[in-house]
């Protein structure tokens, strides 16, 4: 089983359509995937239809901004059923709100950084105007050669904390794990690894977790180094949360990982995905 359960489309900041992105997973070798565009389901039908042509597993799935304790949070939903997801999209619709604004905002920071014209710079990339991210300002700056990669973008700019990451309230982590769960799906904390929480926020934030029926957290991602998957499979361990994995793909030359290419999981984790086969 390779299983890839988090990447992106350009239905959020991926570059390729959600049907170029599952037969690039299938070329990777990818058997069970999940397309899970930011606070959107909109390729979802597309990804569907693709993997059933390539004979490739498909889970519905969703990556939703959370703020909590005063930091964003991803929470990734797998096994939704698109038909049965009102409350979800109802949710996904009020996350994206805002999203405008906080651009304008961050074009505006830029510019006190000596950087003019990044949120017009930006939206070139963008394909869905209501999803506008960080990673399109990225490909504006790295395009106009004020940085030569997109990380050095997020390390200097964009990052959280960064002087020009601009904040912003998403959906609260109860609602965000409500709506997966009516619409049929688990609910799965995306790359631990990637928060600036304390050893007591984080225990805080996995016993809330667990309250509200979580059960398993990314293990083995492309938002990991190598010593988080260690780090994260003892939280697994300790927590008693199942396991997941996913490149995080957006698109080639960003982040370290293409689809399918992941080290498998630790082998006594239990996989999150074995529910559904
Ligand atoms: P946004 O939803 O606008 O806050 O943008 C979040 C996206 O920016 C993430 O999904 C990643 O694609 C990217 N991103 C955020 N932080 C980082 C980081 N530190 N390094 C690389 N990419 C990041
Ligand atoms: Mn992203
Ligand atoms: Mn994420
Ligand atoms: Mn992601």
């Amino acid at each position: 089983m390779n299983a890839d359960l988090h990447c992106h489309s350009t239905v959020s900041d991926g570059q390729f359509a959600p049907a170029e992105v599952a037969r690039r997973a299938h070329a990777g070798g990818v058997t069970l995937w999940a397309l899970t565009d930011h606070d959107e389901l909109g390729g979802q039908r597309e990804a569907r239809s693709a993997a059933e042509e390539l004979g490739m597993g498909n889970l519905s799935g969703v990556e939703i901004s959370v703020t909590w304790a005063s930091r964003t949070v991803h929470i990734v939903g797998l096994g939704i059923d698109p038909t049965n997801a009102a409350a979800l999209i109802d949710g996904l619709v009020r996350t994206r709100n805002g999203r405008v604004a906080r651009a304008e905002a961050i074009g505006k920071e830029l510019a006190k950084l000596g950087i003019p014209d990044a949120y017009e710079g930006a939206l070139k990339f963008v394909s869905n105007p209501d999803m506008i991210s960080r990673t399109h300002f990225a490909r504006f700056m790295v395009e106009c050669e004020h940085c030569e990669f997109t990380q050095d973008v997020f390390n200097r700019y964009l990052g959280d904390d960064k002087p020009a990451c601009i904040g912003h309230r998403w959906a609260k982590l109860a609602d965000a794990v409500g709506w997966i769960q009516k619409a049929g799906g688990e609910a799965i904390v995306a790359h631990p690894g990637r928060y600036a929480y304390t050893p007591l926020e984080f225990d805080a934030l996995f016993a809330e977790f667990i309250y509200l029926g979580g059960k398993a957290i990314e293990v083995v991602t492309g938002s990991h180094t190598l010593d988080q998957y260690r780090e994260y499979a003892d939280v697994a361990r300790r927590f008693g949360f199942e396991a997941s994995r996913g490149s995080d793909f957006h698109a080639p030359g960003e982040g370290r990982v293409d689809l399918g290419t992941l080290p498998p999981l630790p082998s006594d984790l239990k996989p999150v995905w074995e529910r559904w086969l």
